[in-house]
């Protein structure tokens, strides 16, 4: 494996200034961020994992008798983590074989009148197709929880994404966009559910001192590493030494906490939140423009699926830009010589749901729902980090890699 000093984050984070770090001024983050999606309202909560759970708990008093949440087999862990502490039953649904989003027959099968909600997710910044999912989900009286975790930004049909569903929730965690170290944001379309999660907030969140110590240094740490010349550091070396011990789940971020906090969003954490949301849009146009450029190049190459909204009129972020390889093993190949290259190569999760043994407790009997399409996906795809700090020289070589990738048994 080649060892480099890691100077590229494997996703396009949003970097803070130290004028973002400002103790005082404007703390209404929730208004500003509202009005930048164009909705009238949101919450503000302490993770997106949070936001999740108190929009399930809001659900289960809707419809009590109801009590599975069927989430893509290819997932964040912290989904099912979040199902499973709400005293659910998460239910896993394949990915389609041609699109990175549910299966619509897949889903089909796993939705009965038990479920509680449906969590299409939009990976990586691209656009699943929701639309196509609602009346299969609205059929069988199932609510439609939008997991935008990885796309706040991203649009659909001139909206942002999160509105086709019933509920949506996005990430303000580190390494998807803007950050508060941790924190979430939620969003009823309908007023109505947006008052019930609202008064569900109120009766169950509250501010923890200790937690919002730990996130606020987090933060300031953050501020002060992500920087390339520091990156090696708090990213590089830990990731070298994940790899050393062949342990993909951890060097992928897959590796969570058992318990998940739940508490309040301090007001320090959203006013640096509010002054970096004023760059966002930018940020993310000078990363749609370098996507743009890098997705053409990848796209002449041989063998390399270059993955795109699935919605139709969708236009996505680019945190990342997703491949899928011709086969496992040239993935992995791949990944075995150049994880640790410098050129911002990352794993969106390491494996699908069911594979990973230390969240076997949490799926409980979904543990053997079938997830073959979802499988081959978690086991062909490559994230590259759409980073601005990933040169075009860096980019260069990787396409260099990745043009004299070829399946084993044609490298003889
Ligand atoms: C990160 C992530 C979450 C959880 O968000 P946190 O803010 O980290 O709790 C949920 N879903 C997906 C797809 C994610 O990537």
């Amino acid at each position: 494996m080649t060892a480099s000093r890691i100077s590229v984050p494997p996703t396009a984070g949003l970097p803070l200034r130290w004028s973002d770090l400002r103790p005082w001024g404007d703390a209404h983050l929730d208004r500003a961020l509202a009005g930048w999606l164009g909705v009238d309202e949101l919450l503000l909560e302490c993770s997106g994992t949070s936001a999740l759970m108190l929009a399930l708990r809001t659900l289960q008093q809707l419809a009590p008798e109801r009590c599975e949440v069927v989430v893509p087999a290819y997932t964040c862990p912290l989904v099912a983590m979040a199902v499973a502490q709400c005293g659910l039953q998460p239910r896993l649904c394949d990915l389609s074989p041609d699109r990175l989003d549910m299966d619509g027959q897949a889903l089909d099968a796993v939705l009965s009148h038990r479920t509680l909600a449906v969590v299409p997710t939009h990976l990586g910044g691209r656009v699943a197709d929701v639309a196509s999912l609602l009346p299969r989900a609205q059929a069988c009286g199932a609510y439609v929880i939008e997991d935008a975790a990885q796309a706040l930004g991203a649009r659909v049909q001139g909206r942002s994404v999160g509105l086709q569903g019933d509920i949506a929730l996005f990430s303000l965690a580190v390494g998807k966009g803007l950050t508060t170290y941790e924190g979430g944001v939620l969003l009823a379309r309908d007023p109505a559910l947006m008052a019930a999660l609202r008064a569900q907030h109120k009766a169950s969140i509250r501010p923890q001192l200790a937690w919002e110590l730990r996130r606020s240094l987090e933060l300031l740490g953050y501020a002060a590493a992500f920087r390339p010349a520091l990156l090696d550091g708090v990213y590089g070396a830990p990731l070298r030494r994940s790899l050393a011990r062949g342990d993909w789940v951890k060097a992928a971020g897959d590796d969570f906490d058992s318990r998940i906090p739940q508490h309040s969003l301090g007001a320090w954490r959203r006013r640096v939140g509010l002054r970096a949301l004023a760059r966002l849009r930018t940020h993310w146009e000078q990363a749609q423009q370098q996507a743009q450029r890098r997705v053409a190049q990848l796209r002449a190459l041989p063998g390399v699926e270059v993955l795109d909204d699935a919605a139709p009129q969708a236009q996505g972020i680019w945190p990342v830009i997703l491949l899928r390889l011709p086969s496992a093993a040239q993935r992995d190949a791949l990944l075995h010589a150049h994880w640790a290259s410098g050129w911002g190569l990352s794993l969106p999760f390491s494996q699908v749901l069911p594979d990973y043994a230390r969240y076997a407790p949490v799926l409980g009997e979904a543990l053997y729902d079938p997830v073959p399409q979802a499988r081959d996906w978690s086991q062909r795809l490559l994230a590259v980090s759409n980073s601005a700090w990933l040169s075009d020289a860096l980019f260069a070589q990787l396409l260099d890699a990745l043009r004299q990738t070829r399946p084993p048994s044609a490298a003889g």
